[in-house]
C-alpha cells in the first residue's frame, strides 16, 4: 500500500480523500492556491503546499508545480479528485513518468474515452449500444445539417470535447440548426479549444442512468450497480440516487454488463463511470438504454453507491493504485436500501440561479445525514471555483424513506448570508412526482415554478419571525409564546420586517423554524428579519407618533424631510442592524414634526428618530 499521497484538488473532494487516506494510515499532502490557505482541507492534511494564486490555471492546473510539490514532500502518489486534471492524460503520463503512483485511470483509457466521438466509435466496436447519431469527420455545416435532418428532430449537437453540461445544444426544428450549430461551436472553442461536434438523436423522456465500474491491474472489472442522475438543471446533476427507480433485475443486468464490457474495451483500471441515456417513456427497458460517455475518474455522486454497497470507493482507488486486486468480487457485491444525494449550491433560485458568494456566517446541517463539504461555518464561498457548498447524502430502507430524509436534510440546512438552493432541493425531494419515481431530465424545468421558493415570506415565516422577537429579549424565543397560545383575549400583533418589507402579524409556533443573528431559517429558506413591537408604531390612531430605533444600528437612509406629510406605512428611514436593512414606517397619516435621524449616524436602541404629528396629513 502507498504510504503518502498528494491530493491535486481542493474543497469537498480533497477532504473526502484525506478522510479515507488517514483511516488507512497514509500521509496526506494538500496543495492549495493562496486564497484557499485557510480552507479545512489544507488544515486536515498532514502537510500543505501553496502552489499559486486563485485562478485554477495558476494553481490547481499547474502540472509543473504539482509535480514539484510531490517531489519536495516526498509524496509517493497523486490523487487528482474530480474536475481539474483528473481526466488529463498528459498529466497522468507525467505523474507516472516522474516515478509516482497515479491514483486514476491509465492515460490510454483516458485518451480512448476523452473525446465523445472516438469513445462512441470504440463502444460500437465493443458491441455496446450507443445513442444513434452522426460521428463523422465531415464537419461542414451542410453535411451536419443533412445528418440532423436524416436523424430527425429533436437532435442534440454536442462538442466532442465537451463536459460539465457545456457545449451542447438541443435543436427542435431544421430551421434552427445552423444558428445553434454556430453557438455550440463558439462555446466549444471558448471552453475546450475544440470545435468538433457530433450529432445525436435527442432521446425523449430521457433518463440519465450511469454505472459505477472498477478495474484493477490484474484484469478484473466489476460494476457497483447503477445510479440515476436524471434530476438536472442545464444538463448539470442536482439530485442523484442509487439504485435507479423502476429498474428491474433483467434491465439492470443488461445495463451493468454493457458497462463492464465498455470498461474492458479500454483496459480500464480504477474508478470509472459509464453514462447512459435511457428512453423512459415506457419504463426502463434494456433495448432503450444507450451509451453516452465515460467519465474516467471518481464521480461527484459516488457516495450514493457507497451507501448502497457499503464500500469505500476511495479506499478501492488507493488499493487498486497500490497494485492490490479489487477488494470484492462481483458476486460479493449487493444493493442494500436506497440512497440519495443532493448538491447544495451557492446560488439563488429566486434570481434565476445567479451564483452567490461571500462569507458563511452560518452553515449548519441537521444531524444523522452524511455531509460531504469543503467549507465550514466561518468560511466563505469564493468566486474562483465550483459553487458547490456540500453534498447531502441520505440512505434509507426504501426509496420513499430516502426521499423523505433528503427533503428533511435540505429543510434543516441553514446557510447565511450566502444564498443556496436548499429550499429548492427540499421542494424537489418532496415533490409527488419525484416521490413516485417519475423522474426524467425534464423534471426540474417542468416543475420549476413549484420548486423555486416564493419571493414573499409565507405566513409561517412571518409568524415565526414575529414569535422570535416577542418579547424582545428571552433566552428561549418560544417560551414566551406558550403563554399566548390559546389566549384569545390578547392576540398581539407585531410589526415585523422580513427581507426588508414590513408586515403586521401575530406570532405563532412554527415547527422547524430557527433563528440566529437576525435571520430566520425555515424549510431551507433564510429570511433576514427585524421587528418593532406594535406599541412602538402606535397602531392606527394610537401612540404619540414617536418613531424610535428598535435596536442598535446605523441610519443608512433618511427618506423624509421635516414638515413633509406622510401616510401610514410610508418608509421614512432605513436602519442597518444585525447585517440587514430595516425600514421604519410612519405609524399613521400625519406630518413629520421632528426629524432627528441623520444619515450615517450610529444609534442606540430606543433613540427618537422621527416624530409624526397627526392632523393636516
Ligand atoms: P460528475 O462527476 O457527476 O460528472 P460533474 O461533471 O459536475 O459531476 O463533476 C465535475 C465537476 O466538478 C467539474 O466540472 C468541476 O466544476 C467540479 N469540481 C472540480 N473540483 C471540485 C472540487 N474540489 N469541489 C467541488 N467541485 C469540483
Ligand atoms: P457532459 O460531458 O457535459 O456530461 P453528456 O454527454 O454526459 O455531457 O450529457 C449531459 C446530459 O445531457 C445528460 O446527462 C442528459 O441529461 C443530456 N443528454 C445527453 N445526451 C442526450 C440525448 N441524446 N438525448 C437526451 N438528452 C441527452
Ligand atoms: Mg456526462
Amino acid at each position: 500500500m502507498i504510504q503518502s499521497l498528494l491530493i491535486a484538488n481542493r474543497g469537498e473532494i480533497a477532504r473526502r480523500i484525506i478522510r479515507t487516506a488517514r483511516r488507512l494510515g497514509i500521509r496526506t499532502i494538500a496543495v492549495h492556491s493562496d486564497v484557499d490557505a485557510d480552507m479545512p482541507f489544507v488544515r486536515e492534511a498532514d502537510e500543505a503546499v501553496c502552489i499559486g494564486t486563485a485562478p485554477a490555471a495558476d494553481s490547481y492546473l499547474r502540472q509543473d508545480r504539482l509535480l514539484a510539490a510531490a517531489r519536495e514532500t516526498g509524496a509517493e502518489a497523486i490523487h487528482p479528485g474530480y474536475g481539474f486534471l483528473s481526466e488529463n492524460a498528459e498529466f497522468a503520463q507525467a505523474v507516472i513518468a516522474a516515478g509516482l503512483v497515479w491514483v486514476g485511470a491509465p492515460p490510454a483509457s483516458i485518451l480512448a474515452m476523452g473525446l465523445k466521438d472516438a469513445a462512441k466509435e470504440r463502444m460500437i466496436a465493443a458491441g455496446v449500444p450507443v445513442t444513434p447519431g452522426y460521428l463523422g469527420a465531415d464537419q461542414s455545416p451542410r453535411r451536419l445539417q443533412a445528418e440532423a435532418d436524416a436523424i430527425g428532430y429533436p437532435v442534440l449537437i454536442k462538442a466532442v470535447a465537451g463536459g460539465g453540461g457545456k457545449g451542447m445544444r438541443k435543436v427542435d426544428a431544421a430551421g434552427d440548426f445552423a444558428e445553434l450549430l454556430e453557438s455550440c461551436k463558439r462555446e466549444a472553442a471558448a471552453s475546450f479549444g475544440n470545435t468538433q461536434v457530433l450529432i445525436e438523436k435527442y432521446i425523449l423522456s430521457p433518463r440519465h442512468i450511469e454505472v459505477q465500474v472498477f478495474g484493477d491491474t490484474h484484469g478484473n472489472v466489476v460494476h457497483l450497480f447503477e445510479r440515476d442522475c436524471s434530476l438536472q438543471r442545464r444538463h448539470q446533476k442536482v439530485i442523484e440516487e442509487a439504485p435507479a427507480p423502476g429498474m428491474d433485475d433483467a434491465t439492470r443486468a443488461a445495463v451493468c454488463d454493457a458497462a463492464v464490457r465498455a470498461a474492458k474495451a479500454v483496459d480500464y483500471v480504477g474508478a470509472g463511470t459509464i453514462e447512459f441515456i435511457a428512453d423512459g417513456s415506457e419504463g426502463l427497458r434494456a433495448d432503450r438504454v444507450w451509451f453516452m460517455e465515460m467519465n474516467t475518474r471518481l464521480q461527484v455522486e459516488h457516495p450514493v453507491t457507497e451507501a448502497i454497497t457499503g464500500q469505500d470507493l476511495v479506499e478501492w482507488q488507493l488499493r487498486v493504485a497500490s497494485g492490490e486486486p479489487l477488494p470484492r468480487r462481483q458476486d460479493e457485491l449487493s444493493i442494500t436500501g436506497w440512497a440519495m444525494e443532493a448538491r447544495l449550491y451557492a446560488e439563488n433560485p429566486g434570481t434565476g440561479f445567479l451564483p452567490s458568494t461571500g462569507p458563511l456566517d452560518r452553515l449548519r446541517f441537521p444531524a444523522g445525514v452524511r455531509i460531504d463539504s469543503g467549507v465550514e461555518e466561518g468560511g466563505a464561498v469564493t468566486p474562483y471555483y465550483d459553487p458547490m457548498i456540500a453534498k447531502l447524502i441520505v440512505h434509507g430502507g426504501t426509496r420513499r424513506e430516502a426521499a423523505a430524509s433528503l427533503a428533511d436534510a435540505a429543510r434543516g440546512t441553514q446557510v447565511w448570508p450566502v444564498r443556496t438552493n436548499a429550499a429548492f432541493l427540499a421542494r424537489a425531494a418532496a415533490h409527488p412526482d419525484f416521490v413516485a419515481g417519475r423522474v426524467d431530465t425534464g423534471f426540474i424545468e417542468r416543475h420549476t415554478e413549484g420548486l423555486i421558493p416564493p419571493a414573499e415570506p409565507s405566513p409561517a415565516v412571518l409568524a415565526a419571525a414575529a414569535a422570535a422577537i416577542l418579547p424582545p429579549v428571552t433566552a428561549d424565543p418560544w417560551s414566551s409564546l406558550r403563554g399566548f397560545r390559546g389566549n384569545a383575549v390578547s392576540s398581539p400583533t407585531v410589526e415585523v420586517e422580513v427581507a426588508g418589507k414590513p408586515y403586521l402579524v401575530s406570532p405563532g409556533i412554527v415547527p422547524g423554524a430557527a433563528t440566529a443573528d437576525g435571520v430566520l431559517f425555515l424549510d431551507g429558506e433564510a429570511w433576514p428579519f427585524g421587528v418593532r413591537r406594535a406599541d412602538h408604531i402606535g397602531g392606527a390612531g394610537e401612540g404619540d407618533g414617536a418613531v424610535l430605533s428598535p435596536m442598535p444600528g446605523r441610519v443608512i437612509a433618511v427618506l423624509v424631510e421635516a414638515g413633509q406629510t406622510v401616510v401610514r406605512g410610508e418608509r421614512m428611514l432605513v436602519l442597518e442592524a444585525m447585517k440587514m436593512e430595516q425600514a421604519l414606517m410612519a405609524p399613521f397619516d400625519g406630518v413629520v414634526a421632528e426629524l432627528r435621524a441623520v444619515e450615517g449616524a450610529q444609534v442606540p436602541e430606543g433613540t427618537l428618530l422621527v416624530r409624526i404629528d397627526k392632523g393636516e396629513g
